[in-house]
């Protein structure tokens, strides 16, 4: 993305807008947000089929899906960068949908770095306030401030190039940030990071969320980082909400089977639904969510399977055969075949070391599990 001074329609050059507190600490009071039934269309594509979604004040929410499902769509609704074609946006109750974008006092980061190179650090985390006619010396001091909060008080004086990748999502943070916004908005501002990069990044976001309080909604489609990170998770497909939870009860209690898939790992194994109950290889399980009846998928966690190496295995195991096994640091991931040729994963210690094509049998843990008619 390219991004000249001049061009002050464009997003990255309006971080947030206006925020209340022009003087004292860079604090930032919790504000609600709501979202209800909100429509977007794209000629006849429905980008958004009634998002509805309520956020607390100071809460970390993650928006996270497949990319295409409606994430950067929904954000730019919030921000006022798109308008929508049904719905409202309440912030600290006020229907904002005749609010422009510049005037809702929310902050954005994205992807791409979008900072002005030609800039340095500090320049670019001042400019929001510039727009804003602030002084100079209140902006020295305010930008002073923001980026010692994302730890780079030292680098002021660099140049977009002369930074990191990291460090220049640091510098749109504290841009973002220095307007003093009601809200956060951040669209998959690690995805163009390395690995470590990304972690060490996402819990100094957090730290830094943490800090000011500050309502924040964070867009993502890698679902180790929305579980790390956030206070609750809200799981996107296809333009709606497929469930909004803690990351322990999106995990453990998923409510659709696009949620047991996409939060973590499942096996697919073939059963059969009775109510409450599938039976899957002659094993009775319990349904998670919504009954069923019939022929179904069920969708159960490689750490919810064990294996048993010893010959015969006990009463209750099903003979498999190993067709492969990967350390994984931690732990061991182990694919099996069952005797209807079915192939499912077994997360075990890394101490248990199976060879393929030996004989083995698997026993499931019991815990519930979620279906899908076939
Ligand atoms: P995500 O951020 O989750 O990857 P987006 O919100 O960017 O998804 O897009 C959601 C859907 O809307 C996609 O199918 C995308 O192609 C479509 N879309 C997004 N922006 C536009 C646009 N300006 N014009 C037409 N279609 C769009
Ligand atoms: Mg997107």
């Amino acid at each position: 993305m390219t991004v000249t001074l001049h061009d002050t329609d464009h997003p990255a050059s309006t971080p947030g807008g206006g925020g209340p507190g022009d003087t004292g600490p860079l604090t930032i009071k919790g504000t609600a947000v709501e979202l209800v039934d909100i429509v977007k269309t794209y000629g006849s594509h429905r980008a958004l089929q009634g998002v509805t979604l309520s956020i607390n004040p100071g809460e970390f929410v993650a928006l996270l899906g497949p990319s295409g499902c409606g994430k950067t769509t929904m954000l730019r609704a919030l921000s006022g960068l798109e308008r929508v074609d049904a719905g409202s946006i309440l912030i600290d109750g006020t229907d904002v949908a005749a609010v422009a974008a510049n005037r809702r006092d929310i902050g954005m980061v994205f992807q791409s770095y979008s900072l002005f190179p030609h800039l340095t650090a500090t320049q670019n985390v001042e400019f929001g306030l510039r727009m804003r006619r602030v002084d100079a010396r209140k902006r020295a001091a305010r930008a002073a401030e923001a980026l010692d909060l994302v730890g780079l008080a030292s680098f002021g004086e660099r140049y977009p190039h002369e930074l990191s990748g990291g460090q220049q999502q640091r510098v749109a943070l504290a841009r973002a940030l220095v307007t003093r916004p009601r809200v956060l908005l951040l669209d998959e501002p690690l995805s163009a990071l390395d690995a470590k990069v990304r972690v060490q990044l996402r819990e100094e976001i957090r730290r830094i969320q943490r800090e000011l309080g500050i309502t924040t909604v964070f867009v993502t489609h890698d679902q180790e980082e929305a579980l790390a990170v956030a206070d609750r998770v809200a799981v996107m497909n296809a333009g709606a909400i497929e469930q909004i939870g803690t990351p322990e009860e999106l995990y453990l209690q998923p409510s659709t089977p696009f949620v047991a898939d996409f939060v973590g790992l499942s096996n697919r194994l073939p059963g059969v639904a009775d109510g409450d109950e599938v039976v899957v290889f002659g094993r009775r399980l319990t349904v998670l969510g919504e009954s069923a009846s019939g022929e179904v998928t069920a969708l159960i966690r490689p750490e919810d399977l064990e294996l048993d190496e010893r010959a015969g295995g006990a009463d209750d195991a099903l003979p498999a055969v190993v067709v492969g096994s990967s350390f994984l640091g931690s732990m061991r991931r182990t694919t099996v075949r069952f005797e209807d040729g079915t192939l499912a994963s077994v997360q075990h210690d890394v101490r248990d070391r199976p060879v393929p094509d030996a004989a083995v049998h698997v026993r499931f843990k019991g815990r519930p599990v979620v279906v899908r008619s076939r």
